[in-house]
C-alpha cells in the first residue's frame, strides 16, 4: 500500500489527531483532533495536511514530490469539494483554498502562508455570483496576486529583489498610488472598478518584474503554494528562529490545504482571537478580540482597533467599542461553548483563532496559549484546583524563568515594546531598574544619599565598589561575565544587573558612554534596564512592581512544587538579613557563607582594619594579636546568621580570596595601618608589594593561606564553634558546616582537619558540652579535587561544588574575563552556553559526577551539594538532581526558581527520583488533600 502522505479532515472526520504532531505539526493536529474527536467535532474548514515527511523529501530531492503524492493530493481536495458542495477552479461555484504551514512547535510568522487560492478571471465570475459581493471578490482577488507573486513567484523562486525593492513592495506602492489619485485615505475608499483595475495592473507589474506571468491554472497556483511553503522551512527568518529555540533542523513542517472562509463578507462577518483565560493575569474568563468585516491579516496589521468579544476584554482603547456578545449573541454563545470543551478536551488555556462568514462561526485554529509568569502560576493553580490538571502537570506548567517575573519588579512590558533597546549585554541579574547613570561608587552612595535612584556604570566593579552597588537600582558593567564580581553581588541582592556590555564604552572622562550607534549618555541621565534579557534603554521607563505576601496563588503553587521536590534547595547568604529574605524564599540552609563578607560594605571598617592589620603583619605573634583582635567580629557575624537560620545548616565557608584584594590604596587608611603597627607608610607599601601577585586566581588564597597561617584556620573554627555553643546555651539551635575552599589534595584536609579536632574539644570544654553539631567538609572546585574526591572524602564529610571555580580551571577560562571572548563563542556556536551560567555537563558536569561517585564510593553518606551560582539556574539544578546531589545552594532569589526546577526534576524521574520513589509518593499524597 502506498504510503499515507495527506490527511484529511472535516465534516467530523479526520484521518489524524492530536497525538500526530510530529507527522502532522502542531497546526494540522489540532485541526484534526477539533474536527474529528467526537467530543469535539467543532466547525472546522475542511481541508487536509501534507506531513512533515514529504516536506524533508521535497528538500532534499531536489524539489520534487514522492510519487504518491498527487493521487493522495486530489483525493483529498475531492473530499473536500464534497462535503462543500463546490469545485476547485470551477467557474460557478469555485471552492478556495488557504496554503498554510505548520511546524511541530509554533514558529509564529517565520513561514509563509498563500490565502484565496484558487482564484482567477473565470472563476472569480462564480464568486461574484455565489455571494453577490464583486467588490469583494476582486479584493481577495488582488490579495491572492499580491501574496502569490511575493510568497510564491519571487521568495520561494529565490529572485533577489532588484535594488532591495520585492514585489509586494512595488504592488503596495501601486495601491498606494492609485489611492492618492483618487484622494481616498483607507483601502476601503476602493470601489469594485479600482479593485478590477488593479487587479489588472498587479499581473502586469508581476510579468515586468518577475519576467513571468501570474498563473491563473488553479491546480497550478496551488502547488506553487505548497511548494513555497515546504521552501520557506529553510528562509531566513525560519532558520535563525530554529537556532534561537533550539529546533531541529530536520523536523520539516506541514502544509495545511483548507477552504477558505471569510470574515470580510460584510458585516454579519467577522474574524478574532480569542483565549480560554486571561493570558496577561490567568483569570478564568473569557478573553478576545474580534473586527468586524476583515480578514485575519488586518487584525494583526493593526490598521484597525479590535472590538473585545466582551465586557470582560474591553480595555481602554476599546471600551467604547460594541461587544461581540452585544453585536453577535448567538455566534458569541457558540464561541464560548467552543472555548468550554476545548480547554476541558485539552486541559490548558487555548488560544483560538475564528472567522464568523455570513452569520455561521468557524474555528480556524487552536493551540496551547502563550501566557506571562503570573498567569502560568495562576491557571495551574486554578485548573489544579478545578480537577483538570494533576499536580505534576501543575508544576510543568510554570517554566522557571517564568517565576522571576512574580520575584522582581520589571519594566512595564507595554513600554519596552515600544523602545528600541540601545545596547545588549549579559543578563546577570533579573529584573528592572531605571536611574540616573554615575559612574562611581562614591557618587552612587552621595546621590543616593539625596534620594537620587542612579545606576551605577562601570568597567567593572571590585569589592571596593560594594557600598555604591548596593545604593544603586541597578549596575551596568561594560566587560566581565556571568560571574565576574558585579554579576555574583548583584543576583545575591536580587538586584537588577547587566554585565559584559561590550555595546557601550565608557569616555576617559569617566563622565560619559557612548552606544556603538554613537549615542552619548551622560552623568545624570535616565536609563532603564531590564536585567532579565540584558537590554539597556535610553529614558525613564515605568517598572511594574510584585506583592509575594499577598500573592496566594504563588503560595498555593510553591506548597504543591515542594510536595513533589526531592532536592533540597539552600542559598548563599552572608548576613542574617539575607538570611531572612531567603527563608521567606522557602531556603533550607545556607549552602554558601562567605566569611569575607563582613569585610566589605556598610559597618566594615573595623574588621577591615584588623584585617588589613593581620595581613600586614611579619611575625605570627603579630598576626596573632590582630586575629585575636577580630576574632569578636568574626563570632558575632556568624553568630547572628546561625541564630536566624534556626538549626537548618549553615555551610561556612573560611577565608577565600587572596590577601591582596584587602590591601588598603588610600593614603589615610595606609596612614593608619602604619601607626598602628609602629611601622614606616614606606613599609606597609613594601609588605603590600610583597602581596602582589601574578595570578591571583590561582595564587595565594583559600586553604594556602591556613597551610601557610594556621592561626587564621584557628581562629575562624574557634568563632565558628564558640558562636555556635553560645546558642546552644542559650537554648537555641545551631547547625554550623565548617567548610575548606580551594582545596586539591586530601593532605591540605588532614591538616587543616587537626586543628578543627584541637579546637572542637577545646570549645566543648570551655562550654560544658558533649558536643557541638558540625561537619568538617571542603568545596571541590579545582579539577584535581573532584579526580582525588576518594582520598578527599577519607576526610572531608561533606563535598560542596564550587562550580564557579571549577568551571574556570576545568576550562581554562578566566572567570572575570569571559565576556570579552564568549560573544564570539556563542555567535560560532563553539559553545552553546555560557559555561558559567549552566552546567556544561559534558565536561564540567563529567567532574562532579566523577567527584560524586568517587566520594560516595569512600563514604557512602557523603552529603553533597553545590554553590557555585549554577545552583540557581534551573537546566544545572535539574542536572544536580540527576547526579544525586542532597541540595543545590543559590542566592536568596533564586530559591522558589531552584525549588520548580528541582520538582521537575523529580517529576522527570532521573536516578535521584528513583531512589526516592516511595517517598515522595507518599509525601504527595499527605502534603496534598486535593480540594474537590
Ligand atoms: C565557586 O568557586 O563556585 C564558589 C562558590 O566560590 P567563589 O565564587 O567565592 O569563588
Ligand atoms: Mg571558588
Amino acid at each position: 500500500m502506498a504510503k499515507k502522505y495527506v490527511y484529511f479532515f472535516g465534516g467530523g472526520k479526520a484521518d489524524g489527531n492530536e497525538s500526530m504532531k510530529d507527522l502532522l505539526g502542531g497546526k494540522g493536529a489540532n485541526l484534526a483532533e477539533m474536527a474529528g474527536h467526537p467530543k469535539l467535532r467543532l466547525p472546522v474548514p475542511p481541508g487536509f495536511t501534507i506531513t512533515t515527511e514529504v516536506c524533508n523529501y521535497f528538500l532534499n530531492n531536489n524539489q520534487t514530490y514522492p510519487k504518491d503524492l498527487k493521487p493522495q493530493v486530489d483525493k483529498a481536495l475531492q473530499q473536500v469539494e464534497k462535503l462543500l458542495g463546490k469545485k476547485f477552479g470551477d467557474p460557478k461555484n469555485p471552492l478556495l483554498v488557504s496554503v498554510r504551514s505548520g511546524a511541530r512547535k509554533s514558529m509564529p510568522g517565520m513561514m509563509e502562508t498563500v490565502l484565496n487560492v484558487g482564484l482567477n478571471d473565470v472563476t472569480i465570475q462564480g464568486l461574484i455570483e455565489s455571494t453577490q459581493n464583486p467588490r469583494f471578490a476582486y479584493d481577495a482577488y488582488r490579495r491572492l496576486i499580491m501574496m502569490y507573486s511575493d510568497v510564491v513567484m519571487e521568495k520561494a523562486a529565490g529572485i533577489e529583489p532588484k535594488g532591495g525593492k520585492g514585489i509586494r513592495k512595488i504592488l503596495d506602492e501601486r495601491l498606494d498610488e492609485l489611492k492618492a489619485q483618487k484622494g481616498y485615505s483607507s483601502d476601503t475608499d476602493l470601489n469594485v472598478d479600482d479593485l478590477k483595475f488593479l487587479v489588472e495592473e498587479f499581473k502586469r507589474i508581476v510579468q515586468d518584474v518577475l519576467g513571468k506571468p501570474f498563473p491563473l491554472d488553479p491546480h497550478e497556483q496551488l502547488w506553487g503554494g505548497i511548494g513555497a511553503v515546504f521552501l520557506s522551512w529553510n528562509g531566513k527568518r525560519a532558520v535563525e528562529y530554529r537556532r534561537i529555540e533550539k529546533i531541529p533542523d530536520d523536523w520539516g513542517t506541514a502544509v495545511n490545504v483548507q477552504a477558505m472562509v471569510f470574515g470580510n463578507m460584510g458585516n454579519d462577518s467577522a474574524t478574532g482571537v480569542a483565549f480560554s483565560r486571561n493570558p496577561g493575569n490567568g483569570e478564568n474568563q473569557f478573553y478576545g478580540e474580534y473586527l468586524v468585516n476583515a480578514q485575519g491579516e488586518d487584525v494583526v496589521a493593526g490598521i484597525r482597533t479590535p472590538a473585545p468579544i466582551n465586557e470582560y476584554s474591553k480595555n481602554d482603547q476599546s471600551r467604547h467599542l460594541p461587544t461581540l456578545e452585544e453585536t453577535m449573541p448567538e455566534i458569541y454563545k457558540q464561541l464560548n461553548d467552543v472555548r468550554i470543551r476545548l480547554e476541558k478536551h485539552y486541559r490548558d488555556m487555548q488560544d483560538i483563532e475564528f472567522t464568523i462568514e455570513k452569520g455561521k462561526l468557524y474555528v480556524l485554529q487552536c493551540r496551547v496559549g502563550k501566557r506571562n509568569g503570573v498567569a502560568a502560576v495562576r491557571m495551574a493553580v486554578d485548573m489544579y484546583n478545578e480537577s483538570l490538571i494533576d499536580a505534576k502537570t501543575a508544576v510543568n506548567r510554570v517554566a522557571p524563568g517564568q517565576l522571576v517575573e512574580l520575584l522582581l519588579p520589571m519594566i512595564d512590558p507595554k513600554a519596552e515594546k515600544s523602545t528600541a533597546p540601545i545596547a545588549k549585554g549579559l543578563p546577570a541579574g533579573p529584573g528592572g531598574a531605571r536611574g540616573r547613570v554615575v559612574f562611581t561608587s562614591q557618587d552612587a552612595v552621595e546621590w543616593a544619599s539625596r534620594g537620587e535612584k542612579v545606576i551605577l556604570v562601570r568597567e567593572e566593579t571590585s569589592p571596593e565598589d560594594v557600598d555604591g552597588m548596593h545604593k544603586a537600582q541597578a549596575i551596568l558593567t561594560s566587560k566581565g561575565g556571568m560571574t565576574s564580581h558585579a554579576a555574583l553581588v548583584a543576583r545575591g541582592w536580587g538586584k537588577c544587573c547587566i554585565v559584559g556590555c561590550s555595546d557601550i564604552e565608557i569616555q576617559t572622562d569617566g563622565k560619559s558612554f557612548i552606544t556603538k550607534k554613537g549615542l552619548v549618555i551622560k552623568e545624570g541621565d535616565w536609563i532603564s534596564l531590564n536585567g532579565t534579557k540584558g537590554l539597556v534603554y535610553q529614558g525613564s521607563l515605568p517598572l511594574v512592581d510584585v506583592d509575594l505576601e499577598h500573592n496566594t496563588y504563588y503560595k498555593e503553587f510553591m506548597k504543591i512544587v515542594d510536595s513533589l521536590r526531592v532536592l533540597k534547595i539552600r542559598t548563599n547568604a552572608d548576613t542574617p538579613k539575607d538570611a531572612k529574605k531567603a527563608i521567606e524564599f522557602g531556603a533550607e540552609g545556607i549552602g554558601l557563607f562567605r566569611t569575607e563578607h563582613m569585610f566589605y560594605g556598610e559597618g566594615s571598617d573595623k574588621p577591615l582594619f584588623l584585617l588589613r592589620k593581620m595581613i600586614m603583619s611579619r611575625s605570627e605573634e603579630e598576626r596573632r594579636t590582630a586575629l585575636n583582635e577580630l576574632f569578636p567580629y568574626v563570632k558575632n557575624d556568624v553568630k547572628a546568621t546561625l541564630e536566624v537560620m534556626d538549626g537548618r545548616p549553615v555551610t561556612i565557608r573560611l577565608l577565600d580570596p587572596p590577601l591582596h584584594e584587602f590591601v588598603p590604596h588610600s593614603e589615610d587608611k595606609i596612614q593608619a595601618l602604619a601607626v598602628e603597627l609602629g611601622v614606616s607608610i614606606d613599609e606597609i607599601q613594601k609588605r603590600a608589594d610583597a602581596l602582589r601577585e601574578n595570578n591571583p586566581m590561582l595564587g595565594h588564597r583559600g586553604v594556602r593561606l591556613g597551610i601557610t597561617y594556621p592561626e587564621i584556620t584557628e581562629m575562624q573554627i574557634r568563632a565558628i564553634l564558640e558562636a555556635a555553643a553560645e546558642l546552644i546555651k542559650e537554648g537555641k539551635k545551631a547547625e554550623p558546616e565548617i567548610m575548606i575552599p580551594v582545596t586539591c589534595t586530601v593532605s591540605e584536609l588532614t591538616h587543616q582537619k587537626a586543628i578543627f579536632d584541637r579546637v572542637y574539644a577545646e570549645v566543648c570544654s570551655k562550654f560544658g558540652l558533649q558536643k557541638i553539631n558540625c561537619l568538617y567538609g571542603t568545596m571541590i572546585e579545582i579539577p584535581r579535587a573532584a579526580l582525588t574526591a576518594g582520598r578527599m572524602a577519607e576526610v572531608a564529610e561533606f563535598f560542596s561544588f564550587g562550580t564557579n571555580d571549577l568551571t574556570q580551571m576545568g576550562f581554562g577560562f578566566s572567570r572575570d574575563d569571559i565576556g570579552t571572548f564568549l560573544p564570539d563563542y556563542l555567535n560560532l556556536k563553539i559553545l552553546s552556553n555560557d559555561p558559567f551560567q549552566t552546567i556544561d555537563q559534558e565536561g564540567i558536569g563529567e567532574l562532579i559526577q566523577l567527584g560524586i561517585q568517587r566520594g560516595r564510593a569512600t563514604r557512602p553518606k557523603l552529603k553533597v551539594g553545590i554553590c557555585g551560582e549554577h545552583g540557581g539556574d534551573p537546566e544545572s539544578v535539574k542536572f544536580c538532581h540527576r547526579v544525586g546531589m542532597d541540595y543545590v545552594s543559590c542566592s536568596p532569589f533564586r530559591v522558589p526558581i531552584a525549588r520548580l526546577a528541582a520538582a521537575q526534576a523529580a517529576i522527570e524521574g532521573k536516578p535521584k527520583a528513583e531512589l526516592t520513589k516511595a517517598k515522595s509518593r507518599k509525601g504527595v499524597a499527605k502534603k496534598l488533600k486535593r480540594k474537590k
